[in-house]
């Protein structure tokens, strides 16, 4: 055996020798596959752009210990590896590499782009799937598939279809997170974080009816004509990038100095001052978002308010633009808040939006798609709407319409790709109706699914009791094409052909099909189903999926993922598969925290404590880092990602190499435990308390308490085998050939969490090598059986004498030199393991007494007692200290009885520094009791 483990190189050949050999593969383990166990995992497909970063890692461990479980205990297997097309992500960066060669994805047009993107994918994308052997991580690689894939796409129009046949999917005017560089945004897709704004107070001055000259009325006509369409605009969409380049930066210049002139200032007529020099009453509202009031179609009181009752019905005029708008009564308006007077405008604020729709207002878009300011706001139209902010507040203050302006906290929601403040909006877009979910809520709730942690089905349902229409159409050319198609009659179809020949209501060949694409999350809620086949035709039909695979693999035995995408993904794949077939996709549901810093703090390249897992493998090994993971995932809890337990790790890898060579050192190769009977008595004992190993493990895994599983093999391995079981075949050299077969044993328990290790060290101590022979990665895994429980007694006394005569030594200062004489006293039968306490304990002689040997050094332990005689030993050193300990402990006893005795003190002071105090007595108490104990086995 070489002098040091090379963990890169062994990784390396090990993966390649197994994934050749085919045994990640659901027939890779055929030989040990039992009749009707069959295990399914959907790996979460990483984005086709990603790098592989310590959240995967863990993820792809855990799903690998469990699939490497599954396979070695006879589980026909299959893990469902695959990437998504990641629709924004991929569009960003291709985009990105043609704007460095100065090329617009608009000149090259759809087509071509989407040609660019495909290069892209096969020439750069997917480098994660290759940094993920790095892991040693055992998917069935070749039913790898892509969320695009021919195969996929079918599946996606299938579904697309089949829901807007069922009216689940309905386009329509909607209110929806509008992101001016992205376009739609699903709700989870926004971040809200707290905001320091502020809160403008602005005046609307009363519209006075002795007013209502000619050019109030010229002014509301104008703004009537403004009026885009009706409520829902939905103009042409046009390319967002397109509005960008159409806003010119001069026109800022333009009204900063005054030189752009709206239409009523080109008739000179200032209706404020008309208002403010006939000090007419005026009304103010509050906002955070003062542009927006371009789109106010109202101001609204409640109509209990005694203060403004007179008002209902009236109107103010909107500053600047003088727009008249009316006054109007809502319940809904909270008195105690602010003047108890709101501005309403409907199509920028999504409460507002509800109000208009109530009472029937117009609903007035006032910028386009990327945020620019457009004509309903006058001389700022060709503004971005946040850059138009402090100029329309300087403005309104300039003319005497600001009342204040205070700072302001408050939640604003941000895009979570681009970080842009998103805007409540009127769109035009496709939506998946929430009262899909409905049969996989109840599913869900009636057992169907079993979360792990289990308080995440209380997050779950109160999210989907929440659901809202879930927007799936996104302003992109990356991604499923929406497969509905527009003739030139006005009719509109769904249709799962990629080019329909004609329209099917009235057979005219000239018609278009939706620009937009769908969500990433539609493909990706699909995967559980689409991977086995449904919905893919005949495409990769028996080279990724096969006839079969449904009825095998579905539902799926469990799902495991980090829980920040309970709902983008987990929810999603729950209610679109139900849909499709009937039943939920999956029994067990196990969500992981996130992997932290080791201070707990979220790791991010701001804060530079970003742990690169490829980087970690190469410093230590990938079955350092996978084990590590392991035993810091704790259900629930978040994981710290310490470098030290990284190096606590590689410090157990090393133990497992010097036990190797330890065994080595005594016989060429062990055999395989089931071929021997183990005979001598520590040979049983390490082989029983292996089996108590096994049953933790076992048990652990089936309970997905992962770290719960490493900790119990870490333990046994470490503990008991090598602290202990090598220690004791020191003295009994008989066992080592039994002790190497149960470390072989082991290596095999050890297997799922640290593959490369454990079959080196497993070939090592067999005299064969992975290149000759089988794997022990498709043989069976270990069975529970029944432990020896007299033998793991006698060994337990074995073990407390060892410890309890080193104790004693320890007392009198002898460190653990030998020594030649002890005595113990003991009811239990220990004589037949003598040898073993005499080797370990570096003791010659050890007579058993029936009573306590005077003159000598004690320590008494459970079962027995220990005695070392003193002849020959000087004390005198050990009877200073102990008298010193002594005199220093009888002082604090006296100072504590003194203050806790003393009732002005006790009737005084807070009950948890008398508790603290009385704690402390108790402890003084009771060692000095045993200091002057020692002290009197000296005769001191
Ligand atoms: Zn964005
Ligand atoms: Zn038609």
């Amino acid at each position: 055996m070489a002098d040091f483990y090379d963990a890169k190189q062994v990784e390396e050949k090990f993966y390649k020798i197994c994934e050749e050999r085919g045994y990640f593969e659901i027939e890779g383990n055929k030989n040990i596959q039992e009749n009707g166990k069959n295990f399914c995992i959907m790996m979460p497909p990483p984005n086709v752009t990603g790098v592989l970063h310590i959240g995967h890692s863990l993820t792809f461990t855990l799903q690998d210990i469990m699939t490497r479980y599954k396979r070695m205990d006879g589980y026909r297997t299959l893990w469902q590896p695959g990437l998504d097309h990641a629709g924004i992500a991929t569009q960003n960066v291709v985009e990105k590499q043609l704007l460095a060669q100065n090329i617009k994805k608009e000149e090259l047009g759809r087509e071509k782009f989407l040609e660019k993107v495909w290069e892209w994918k096969e020439r750069s994308g997917g480098q994660i799937v290759h940094q993920m052997r790095r892991l040693g991580i055992t998917p069935a690689w070749s039913r790898e598939r892509f969320t695009m894939d021919e195969g996929l796409k079918k599946a996606v129009k299938k579904a697309f279809v089949n829901l807007y046949e069922k009216g689940l999917i309905v386009r329509g005017n909607y209110m929806v997170n509008w992101c001016t560089h992205d376009g739609a945004l699903s709700d989870v897709e926004v971040e809200h974080k707290q905001n320091k704004g502020k809160l403008y107070h602005i005046r609307y001055y009363l519209a006075d009816e002795n007013l209502s000259s000619e050019k109030q009325k010229l002014s509301q006509n104008s703004a009537k004509q403004d009026r885009a369409v009706d409520f829902g605009v939905a103009k042409d969409r046009v390319n967002l990038d397109q509005n960008k380049a159409n806003y010119h930066k001069d026109r800022l210049g333009e009204i900063l100095d005054g030189s752009a002139l709206g239409v009523h200032e080109r008739e000179n007529f200032d209706f404020n001052d008309a208002c403010q020099s006939e000090n007419l009453p005026y009304l103010v509202v509050a906002t955070t978002r003062p542009e927006t009031y371009f789109g106010d179609t109202a101001v609204m009181v409640n109509p209990n308010d005694e203060r403004y009752k007179h008002l209902i019905g009236k109107s103010v005029i909107l500053p600047i633009i003088k727009r008249e708008i009316p006054i109007i009564a809502d319940e809904h308006v909270d008195m105690s808040f602010g003047t108890g007077i709101v501005k309403v405008t409907p199509a920028h604020d999504t409460n507002d939006y509800e109000v208009g729709k109530r009472h029937n207002l117009e609903f007035l878009t006032i910028f386009d798609e990327s945020g620019i300011l457009n004509e309903h706001c006058d001389k700022f139209a060709g503004l971005e709407r946040l850059e138009a902010r402090d100029i329309v507040v300087e403005e309104l203050q300039k003319l005497g319409n600001v009342e204040k302006i205070e700072d302001y906290e408050n939640q604003v929601g941000y895009c979570y790709r681009c970080n842009n403040v998103v805007e409540p909006y009127i769109s035009k877009q496709w939506f998946v109706k929430s009262k899909i979910a409905k049969d996989a809520i109840k599913k869900v709730n009636e057992g169907g699914a079993e979360f792990y942690p289990s308080h995440w089905i209380n997050s779950f349902n109160a999210w989907m009791r929440e659901l809202k229409d879930w927007c799936i159409s996104r302003q992109l050319w990356w991604g499923h094409q929406i497969p509905v198609f527009y003739c030139e009659c006005g009719h509109e179809w769904a249709d799962e052909a990629d080019a329909p020949e004609c329209c099917p209501k009235c057979g005219s060949k000239n018609f278009t099909q939706d620009p937009d694409v769908l969500d990433t999350w539609f493909s990706s809620g699909l995967w559980p189903i689409s991977t086995l086949g449904w919905g893919n035709d005949e495409c990769f039909k028996n080279e990724k999926w096969f006839d079969g695979d449904l009825k095998e693999f579905y539902p799926n035995t469990m799902l495991i993922t980090g829980f920040d995408i309970l709902f983008f993904w987990v929810a999603r794949m729950m209610f679109q598969s139900e849909n499709a077939l009937g039943q939920i996709p999956f029994k067990d549901i196990y969500l992981h925290a996130l992997v932290k810093d080791k201070d707990g703090k979220k790791m991010s390249k701001s804060s530079g404590n970003v742990v690169d897992p490829l980087g970690e493998i190469d410093k230590y090994s990938a079955d350092i880092l996978r084990f590590t993971l392991t035993l810091s995932a704790v259900q629930g809890r978040d994981i710290r990602f310490d470098d030290e337990k990284m190096v606590l790790v590689r410090n157990f890898t090393n133990k497992l190499y010097n036990a190797s060579k330890y065994l080595l050192l005594n016989a060429d190769k062990f055999a395989n435990l089931d071929e021997i009977v183990v005979q001598t008595d520590l040979g049983r004992y390490m082989q029983s308390r292996f089996f108590e190993c096994v049953k933790m493990v076992r048990e652990n895994i089936e309970a997905y308490r992962f770290n719960d599983a490493a900790n119990a093999i870490y333990k046994f391995l470490w503990d008991e085998f090598c602290d202990w079981g090598i220690e004791l075949s020191k003295a009994n050299k008989a066992s080592v050939a039994e002790l190497g077969s149960v470390f072989k044993e082991a290596m095999r328990v050890l297997s799922p969490f640290m593959p490369f290790i454990s079959e080196y060290l497993f070939h090592e101590l067999s005299g064969t090598s992975l290149e000759n022979s089988p794997s022990i990665m498709i043989e069976p895994y270990p069975k529970i059986s029944a432990q020896d429980a007299a033998i793991e007694q006698n060994f337990a006394l074995v073990i407390e004498a060892i410890i309890s005569i080193r104790r004693a030594k320890a007392s009198i200062d002898l460190g653990n030199s030998k020594i030649a004489k002890a005595y113990m006293m003991t009811d239990t039968e220990i004589s037949p393991f003598m040898h073993y306490i005499k080797l370990l304990a570096k003791c010659d002689e050890i007579e058993l007494c029936t009573s306590k040997v005077e003159n000598s050094a004690v320590d008494v332990s459970e079962s027995l007692s220990v005695f070392i005689p003193l002849d020959g030993i000087d004390t005198s050193e050990i009877v200073k200290r102990l008298t010193g300990q002594k005199n220093k402990l009888e002082k604090e006893v006296a100072k504590l009885e003194n203050m806790l005795s003393n009732e002005k003190f006790v009737a005084n002071a807070p009950e948890a520094v008398i508790k603290t105090n009385r704690e402390g007595l108790e402890n003084a108490k009771s060692k000095l009791e045993k200091v002057l104990g020692e002290l009197a086995n000296f005769g001191a």
